[in-house]
């Protein structure tokens, strides 16, 4: 469609446009109803079937296992810093009545700034001690920004902690873990404690569907908010194990915190992720969007296309590095798939850069406020194309200041 851009922001961020074109059709009439999608009430037998079919997609496409449900639920990804702790907390209180808040550990991965929120998160609730597992910032490049996934020595878990929580992507700082279990980056799975039933917690809000998720039978909850690789904004996607969706009400007779309604998985697991009213048109147009995926081959095809775009443009970041007009924030071996960072050296040529992209068309590249730089989010409704014109653009942009 004419007008639009290529939008390389960081979220709510970049939808194909095939599912822009079906949602319009669908805000008018939703499956020949005759109602808009937006109208349509949410009990209807149209839209709760609707609903059904986009959690099979989900459970599909990333193999969830049926030990795990598929809930959706809204207030984001920062709803869900919340939930998790409230949940968490009353499974342990059931499992464990008699420990204070004191003796209770919440065990946190800091990585970057989401991860450090959520850990703020579980200080500003209580209930338990948080436990730094790991802080990132010590091993950086100036001992104190977020620009490395730590070596495995780093990490020190507790023994029978309420959760261990981590960020598998840091959409600002532009680190992730690595998928490969030998890379030094990857994550720690063997430190865990060895439970069984690990209360393994991961906040996948910004790689979430773009490959598959290594060890997501052993994760407790695997949490994303939509508005990446989804769809738009307003649904939160958590994929819970069984035993983490307990009675929060006898966990509160027994001293634990009372969960509201709205974050209680017990009562979005038993309402069929519809207890209330569901973001009936997140959820239409994050239908629209797996199920394009599943057409054009599922995560194995985004798998493949994520990593030719963040090659490419790693590629090009390192020749500018080499000539030294561009500087890359993260440490080898930490760089993600989705986010890439950096800076352009040179008094006034990041502006240089941003105001040349724009100029071409190329958008959203402006870096998160609290790190300024540029960052390019790929995610996957950036496609290979759109990628190769970004670094068409680098490459010019490097061949004029050498
Ligand atoms: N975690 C990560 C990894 C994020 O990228 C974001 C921001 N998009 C959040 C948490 C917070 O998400 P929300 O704005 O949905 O609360």
């Amino acid at each position: 469609m004419s007008g639009r851009v290529i939008n390389f922001g960081a979220g709510p961020s970049a939808l194909p446009e095939a599912v822009l074109e079906e949602t319009a059709k669908g805000l008018l009439n939703f499956r020949n109803t005759g109602i808009g999608i937006a109208e349509i009430s949410h009990r209807s037998k149209e839209f709760t079937a609707y609903l059904e079919e986009t959690q099979a997609l989900i459970r599909e496409q990333l193999d969830v296992p049926p030990t795990h449900h598929i809930l959706f639920t809204q207030g984001g990804a920062t709803g869900q810093f919340s939930a998790i702790i409230l949940n968490m907390l009353a499974r342990h209180r059931l499992l464990h009545p008699e420990l204070t808040a004191d003796e209770r550990t919440m065990d946190y991965v800091i990585t970057g700034s989401w991860s450090k929120a959520a850990a703020k998160e579980a200080e500003r609730l209580g209930g338990a001690r948080v436990n730094t597992a790991v802080d990132a910032r010590p091993y950086s490049k100036d001992g104190k920004t977020f620009d490395n996934i730590p070596l495995h020595s780093a990490y020190s878990f507790s023994e029978d902690p309420a959760l261990i929580y981590y960020c598998e992507n840091e959409t600002v700082n532009g680190v992730q873990f690595s998928h490969d279990d030998a890379a030094p980056e990857s994550f720690p799975y063997h430190l865990l404690p060895k439970n069984t039933l690990l209360p393994l917690v991961a906040d996948y809000s910004s790689s979430f569907m773009s490959r598959p998720i290594p060890h997501l039978g052993e994760h407790a909850i695997v949490y994303a908010g939509a508005q990446k690789n989804v769809g738009p904004a307003g649904l939160t996607i958590v994929i819970v194990r069984q035993d983490c969706i307990v009675d929060v009400d006898a966990a509160a007779k027994l001293g634990a915190s009372p969960v509201p309604l709205a974050m209680s998985y017990k009562n979005l697991f038993e309402g069929k992720s519809m207890p209330n009213t569901p973001p009936v048109l997140a959820i239409y147009m994050s239908g629209l969007v797996l199920k394009r995926n599943r057409d054009l081959g599922g995560l194995q095809y985004y798998e493949e296309s994520n990593r030719i775009k963040k090659e490419k443009v790693y590629g090009v970041l390192k020749k500018g590095e080499e000539v030294g007009l561009f500087k890359g924030h993260v440490k080898e071996g930490s760089g993600s798939w989705m986010n890439i960072v950096f800076n352009v050296i040179g008094e006034g040529k990041e502006a240089e850069f941003l105001k040349g992209a724009e100029a071409k068309g190329l958008t959203g590249l402006k870096g998160h406020r609290s790190m300024g730089g540029v960052r390019v989010s790929l995610y996957n409704a950036i496609t290979v194309e759109q990628t190769e014109k970004l670094v068409e653009y680098m490459k010019e942009f490097l061949a004029a200041n050498e």
